[in-house]
């Protein structure tokens, strides 16, 4: 089938920076990708590029097949909703949501249904007469979402939509978006942010950007689970990066300390580049310093996180430091004290460095 959206070659560079290498991408029809990465990485140039903002330097851009790079924005039939809701102050909501559709020229009589079902569709029915002001953040943003999909776009691109808003009320949004995702299965979506949450709460892949390029693109489960660079593991899920050695050249059993582990050699890593075990936190076991297959460690810090401890561990056998969460329990080691710690077998294998 046609892919939905097609990056081919997509460069941009403003002056002597590049903001964006050479970008190749595929979006299916009715997938949601996530484009995630630290500010600056190039997310929200990729973004613009696929919405006629920005010129390319190189390459093109399709959607469904057909090359739309020299097609002003308003001419792709794209939904974009930007971080600061930039809703005309000015205006009622229904005026707001109906702007797209106005510039396009719908008529009029069709408008009004269109933009009832869009700010239905985000729940915003009963405040179409309302202005901006009158409303919460998260209200305007949804109004901001109703005004990009009253258009009924093909390709809806939401760059960082739930940054201006408080943590609660973000987890709220993320649920608000996975309902809307359902009752809109052919629209394609592509959602650029900086957290790693709702990356992997909304996307089905996930592109993972880093300074202008695209460093590793899977299935979010995948990616979470086996991250193939060191970047993808520290960034999406903050894991332990654990210096090992190899026993085993294919990087399926190595040494820690003086154990020994099975490891899942997910990433690439050269000849005698030195590697380490990705291992989440909450993987991380604490067992009493003399248990038989622990590896001894002394227990450096303890922070109370509401639902659990975060220990912050030093190996003895290398000084390096691990970081484990274990749930909220009686009996907890004092800092100082010396502790077992234990790592799964079958932790994925990094190059790194
Ligand atoms: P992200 O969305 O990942 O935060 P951006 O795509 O906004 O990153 O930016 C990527 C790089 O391009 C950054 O170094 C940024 O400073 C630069 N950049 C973005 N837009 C412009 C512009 N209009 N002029 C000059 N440099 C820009």
């Amino acid at each position: 089938m046609t892919p939905a959206v097609e990056f081919r070659g997509v460069s941009v560079r403003f002056g002597r920076t590049t903001a964006l290498s050479p970008l190749d991408l595929t979006v299916a029809r009715g997938e949601t990708l996530a484009m995630l990465g630290p500010s600056g990485s190039g997310k929200s140039t990729a973004l613009k590029a696929l919405a006629g903002f920005v010129v390319p330097s190189t390459g093109r851009v399709l959607l469904d097949g057909e090359d739309v790079t020299a097609l002003p924005p308003h001419r792709r039939g794209l939904g974009v909703v930007v971080q600061s809701y930039a809703l005309f102050p000015h205006m009622r909501v229904e005026a707001n949501v109906a702007f797209g559709l106005k510039a396009r020229k719908t008529p009029r009589a069709e408008t009004a249904g269109r933009v009832a079902e869009a700010l239905e569709l985000v729940g915003m029915g009963k405040y179409a007469r309302r202005y901006p002001r009158e409303l919460s953040g998260g209200q305007q943003q949804r109004v901001a979402l109703a005004r990009a999909l009253a258009i009924r776009p093909r390709v809806l691109l939401l760059d960082e939509p739930l940054s201006a808003l408080d943590a609660a009320l973000r987890e709220d949004m993320v649920a608000e978006l996975l309902r809307l995702r359902a009752e809109l299965p052919d629209t394609t979506l592509i959602y650029v942010t900086h957290d790693q949450g709702e990356a992997l709460a909304l996307a089905d892949r996930i592109a993972v950007m880093r300074d202008s390029k695209l460093v590793e693109l899977g299935p979010s489960r995948e990616l979470y689970q086996r991250p193939s660079t060191e970047f993808t593991a520290s960034f999406l899920g903050a894991s332990n990066l654990i210096p090992v050695e190899l026993i085993q050249a294919d990087g399926t059993r190595v040494r820690l300390g003086d154990r020994e582990l099975a490891a899942d050699p997910s990433g690439t890593f050269r000849a005698g580049q030195p590697v380490a075990l990705g291992v989440r936190p909450h993987r991380v076991g604490i067992t009493a310093a003399d248990a038989p297959g622990a590896l001894p460690a002394v227990l450096r810090g303890v922070q109370w996180r509401g639902t659990g401890f975060r220990l912050d561990l030093e190996f003895a056998h290398d000084g390096n430091e691990v970081r484990a969460e274990v749930p909220d329990i009686d009996g907890l080691p004092n800092v100082g004290q010396r502790v077992g710690v234990s790592i799964p077998d079958g932790c994925p294998l990094v190059g790194v460095g």
